[in-house]
């Protein structure tokens, strides 16, 4: 045995278990597609200011949890902890905001933060990210929404919850602010939760804590201040959320951690997951743009956990795995039927079936086996004596039933059978 394993936090996504994983991923990203969205690719790395500047110097994310390295040229670079900045930086740098908007991009892929592992919270996992850049438009915010739930749906999901708010913006979340601070001076605090509410009073308000929560009752709530303009966006967002036929749940002490919210505000969680019960989590960031040198543009995006969600469908106990395996799978028996394995399974790979066959010297034992486990619904079994007889075995592994095919056929006979 080896000693080197996977990194502390980290984890091997593995056959057969992966072929979940993928589902979940794919139908994640799979309503961006169909809306039309753009796919992105950016660096899994970025300059460290593209996250300190773009995240927040404040957040946990950027002041304890990023994966932060000098290369050898002497820049500072960061494994990305988030996919919102990157994208927004190339946004930026190739000037998309000069073309027709709003710009619609997704994306997914890896992050990384230095966090302590338990379940659900790893250093290395994956996010489904939806951006939608440079209209500020509260019809926008509830499209954006319904595709993160349409995901989510889709998955078969059901005991999943939108949390919404609206966090104001420059224009009342600063009066907001000093209220909240007036009444956080108030309180009860241990100093390091003193020293929060002066930095960011309002992740004072997301305080777990039960002694905390209990003074927070008559709190200040932002969706209690909001300008009228702030106000009649978020009336709107909610009017268009009804009219797409999506729930949710007031959660006017929601914050993110995150810095660059604005407005609208959102997070879904799942009620199977314990204390990690986000599986995604969202906003519009109109200050993200100028805050990364960009031009003063509105966006409104999601990420959604990939790796959280496919635990959320492992609590429901749904089966998400549609094509676990090959479709027909070919057991030869002796030197000649194996060139016919080859030959036929090329073939049928060559005309979209997927097929496969045992490579090593099995003996007819492990090559059912082998069959049984490659989640074909039929096999083709041939050995010395068919060959001479010029026939294959066809047989359905459901049933077990077999009939002999003439081996001229036999191509056309497994298409017909398996690939309808
Ligand atoms: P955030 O970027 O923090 O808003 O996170 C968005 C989503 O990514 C969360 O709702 C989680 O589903 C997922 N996520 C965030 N951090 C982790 C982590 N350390 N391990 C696994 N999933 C995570």
């Amino acid at each position: 045995m080896s000693d080197l394993t996977a990194p502390k936090g980290t984890f091997d996504t593995l056959p057969p278990a992966s072929a979940q994983f993928r589902a979940v991923r794919d139908t994640l990203t799979a309503p961006l597609r169909r809306a039309g969205y753009g796919y992105v690719e950016t660096p899994v790395f970025e300059d460290t200011a593209v996250f300190a500047r773009g995240v927040g110097e404040s957040t946990d994310v950027v002041s304890k949890e990023m994966y932060t390295f000098t290369d050898r040229g002497g820049r500072s670079l960061t494994l990305r902890p988030e996919l919102t900045a990157g994208l927004m930086r190339a946004f930026i740098e190739h000037r998309l905001y000069s073309g027709a908007l709003p710009v619609k991009l997704w994306t997914v892929g890896s992050a990384f933060r230095y966090e302590r592992p338990q379940a659900g919270r790893y250093r290395h996992f994956t996010q489904v990210d939806c951006e939608a850049l440079g209209v500020d438009d509260p019809a926008l915010d509830a499209e954006v929404v319904a595709l993160a739930v349409q995901g989510f749906r889709d998955l078969g999901l059901a005991d999943f919850e939108l949390l919404l708010t609206s966090l104001g913006d420059s224009t009342c979340r600063p009066q907001y602010r000093e209220l909240l601070v007036d009444f956080l001076a108030k309180l009860d605090l241990d100093e390091e939760t003193r020293r929060r509410a002066e930095i960011n009073p309002l992740r004072v308000l997301d305080d777990k804590r039960p002694e905390v929560q209990a003074q927070l009752d008559d709190a200040p709530l932002m969706v209690d201040h909001l300008s009228d303009s702030t106000k009649a966006h978020y009336d709107a967002v909610r009017e268009y959320l009804t009219d797409l036929g999506v729930t949710w749940t007031e959660a006017p002490k929601l914050v993110r951690g995150l810095d660059y919210y604005t407005k609208t505000t959102f997070e879904f969680v799942h009620s199977g997951l314990g204390a990690q019960s986000a599986i995604g989590g969202g906003g519009r960031y109109d200050g993200l743009s100028a805050a990364l040198g960009g031009p003063d543009v509105s966006g409104i995006g999601y990420a959604v956990g990939v790796d959280r969600t496919l635990l959320a469908v492992q609590a429901e106990g749904l089966d998400v795995v549609a094509d676990a395996g090959v479709q027909a799978f070919v057991v030869p028996l002796g030197a000649e039927a194996k060139k016919l394995a080859v030959r036929l399974v090329g073939q049928l790979r060559q005309a979209g079936v997927s097929a496969d066959t045992v490579y090593g010297d099995r003996g007819l034992k492990g090559a059912m086996k082998a069959a049984d486990r490659s989640g074909a619904t039929h096999a083709v079994v041939v050995g010395d004596r068919d060959l001479a007889d010029g026939v294959a075995q066809l047989r359905d592994l459901r049933t077990g039933e077999q009939s002999a095919v003439p081996l001229a056929e036999l191509f056309e006979r497994v298409r017909a059978t398996v690939g309808a």
